[in-house]
């Protein structure tokens, strides 16, 4: 699973951080930005925005995704072949 934020729409409540903060941060800007192993991907609308989900943040991904009231939170389901093998626990 794969996820990004489109943040043209993100209004900075914060409720993304609240369901999985390994997942989502909030920058300098007061806007949620996807992370990648602690790492923040800063780079809206390009292709290093796309951080990948450790399994065991799936469910609160999924769940920050259907409470986040811009509604800017999009999920990509990687193929099980290519896409399983980079997951970290
Ligand atoms: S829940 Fe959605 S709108 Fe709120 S900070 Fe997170 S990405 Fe932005």
């Amino acid at each position: 699973m794969r996820v990004w934020i489109d943040q043209d729409l993100c209004t900075g409540d914060g409720l993304c951080l609240d369901h999985c903060p390994d997942v989502f941060v909030q920058l300098e800007d007061g806007i949620a930005y996807v992370a990648e192993q602690g790492v923040a991907l800063n780079d809206p609308g390009g292709a290093g925005s796309l951080a990948w989900v450790p399994l065991k943040n799936y469910q609160s991904v999924v769940d920050a995704a259907e409470a986040c009231p811009g509604e800017c939170i999009f999920i990509e389901m990687a193929s099980p072949v290519a896409g399983e093998l980079r997951p970290t626990a």
